[in-house]
């Protein structure tokens, strides 16, 4: 459908008026289009052929507006690492509109009234990492918000220096955190609580609706998505860096790409989050700090939902975890049954990868073509001892299941590729000098993480030791 034609609404603007500020995008000088998502698009009924066009650059710019739409950021409070702020918001989000269930919002389009000081604004870096990154989940089957296109510009940002902005059109069936409930249980407003659940509830958990106790199964089914959305981060070995709670999504989506990074070697230490000093967010803290932030979640519908049952559910989350966790790695490890002990053998083996600094990815990938010669699995090990008897256990595991059955089926749940963080950085660092072709490569590795792509080869081997662990900051 051609833009001009496509209907847009504005359903969260039925709510109470304390859930949002009505504002106008601040557009960008001398704009123009890095990458659209075409894929994206046509799901969204865009007609493929408007993409490249200036109306399209338009919309993007916030210069136009879709049919219906009315612009505005939302209202949210959230817990900072570990601290209560109680009022955040969109400060530098703004929605343009829903079509096909698809909230449409422009990140980096100007101040809206959530700024708090800040610009409005997002830098090129930051905004690539986002478009990237988001899709590069969505490839590897995880759930996340999505863009639709990311637009460059000559708009001079300052951060720690002279930056451009750029704009990302991200696209999401919910834009609400577990903070904007926070935000209006922390200042009693009861009456918008209860709207915003319910809203939450019948886009979201519509099966929900007219159920007895709908808020405890709605607190019940939030915990269950994001002990299900971290168990798959911690599969892929993804560290996402800033896991307030304004940047937790109510429907388990990964949201607010920020300082996040793939592990390089396997470590459950890893802190990718250079204000996190104290690695509250690093990699291995992912599954527990889940669980202190569905416990502020808990606290703040506690005006709704009995905290007595809501807290016997909180009891259960780590259980819950595990087994999300266990049944993915096992089939991440070829496995066609589950056994008692596959927990051990998982737990073993990253415990081998840990003391020998092993890739977290390749591991996976080489396993994945593993047939009883340990040659190739070796040669990612600085000694060999830790490792040959770790394999000694797995091959007595896996010693009913064929072969090439396993071998097919592990090809298609370990990706050979990951976005790392010096991947992205060497996209950027072109981006800046106006060569784009390095976000175009890794946008189609992003989409499609399984396949071979011969031709990115390189990006498939272990980080050389001088780009490991390299470190953002939540400036951007
Ligand atoms: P983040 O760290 O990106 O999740 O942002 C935390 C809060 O700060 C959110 O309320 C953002 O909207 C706000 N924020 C971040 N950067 C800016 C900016 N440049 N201008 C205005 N608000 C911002
Ligand atoms: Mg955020």
């Amino acid at each position: 459908m051609k833009l001009k034609d496509i209907k847009s609404t504005n359903p969260y603007l039925r709510l109470p008026k304390l859930c949002y500020d009505i504002v106008e995008p601040t557009p960008l000088k001398k704009p123009f289009l890095i990458h659209f998502n075409k894929q994206l698009a046509i799901s969204l009924g865009v007609d493929v052929e408007e993409l490249e066009s200036d109306d399209f650059l338009a919309l993007v710019n916030g210069e136009l507006k879709l049919n219906g739409s009315e612009t505005f950021a939302m209202c949210y409070a959230g817990h900072q690492f570990g601290f209560f702020v109680d009022r955040l918001g969109d400060g530098r989000a703004i929605n343009i509109g829903t079509i096909r269930d698809q909230h449409l919002q422009l990140k980096g389009a100007g101040v809206t009234l959530y700024s708090r000081g800040g610009d409005g604004r997002a830098v090129l870096r930051s905004s690539i990492r986002e478009y990237l990154m988001s899709e590069a989940m969505h490839g590897l089957g995880i759930e996340t918000t999505r863009a639709l296109a990311i637009i460059g510009s000559e708009h001079r940002v300052y951060r720690e220096e002279w930056e451009s902005g750029a704009i990302v059109l991200r696209v999401s069936p919910s834009w609400i955190r577990f903070g904007t409930i926070e935000y209006f249980s922390h200042h009693k407003k009861y009456r918008e609580l209860e709207a915003l659940v319910d809203y939450a509830i019948a886009e979201s958990y519509p099966h929900l609706i007219n159920s007895e106790d709908k808020y405890f199964k709605f607190f019940s089914e939030v915990l269950e998505r994001t002990a299900m959305l971290i168990a798959k981060w911690q599969s892929v070995g993804f560290n996402h860096g800033v896991m307030n709670t304004d940047n937790i999504s109510i429907v388990g989506l990964t949201i607010d790409y920020g300082p996040y990074a793939f592990l390089d070697d396997y470590d459950f230490y890893n802190i990718c989050n250079h204000t996190d000093q104290n690695g509250r967010y690093s990699f291995g803290n992912q599954p527990i700090v889940g669980k202190w932030n569905l416990k502020a979640l808990m606290n703040a519908l506690s005006p709704l939902a009995r905290i007595e049952k809501m807290k016997q559910k909180l009891n259960e989350y780590d259980l819950i975890y595990r087994d999300y966790y266990i049944s993915i790695m096992s089939q991440k490890l070829g496995f066609d049954t589950q056994r008692d002990d596959d927990g051990e053998l998982i737990r073993e083996l990253l415990g081998v990868m840990q003391k020998l600094s092993i890739d977290y990815t390749l591991f996976f990938r080489t396993i994945s073509r593993y047939g009883g010669d340990r040659g190739d699995i070796l040669r990612l090990c600085s000694y060999h001892s830790p490792m040959n008897e770790w394999l000694d256990s797995y091959d007595d595991r896996v010693k009913n299941i064929d072969v090439s059955q396993r071998i097919d089926s592990m090809l298609s749940v370990n990706p050979k590729y990951v976005l790392k963080n010096y991947m992205i950085d060497e996209a950027i660092a072109s981006a800046k000098s106006g060569d784009f072709s390095l976000v175009d490569a890794l946008f189609e590795i992003a989409k499609t993480p399984y396949d071979e792509h011969a031709e990115y080869e390189r990006w498939s081997k272990a980080t050389v030791d001088k780009y490991k662990n390299l470190m953002l900051s939540c400036s951007s």
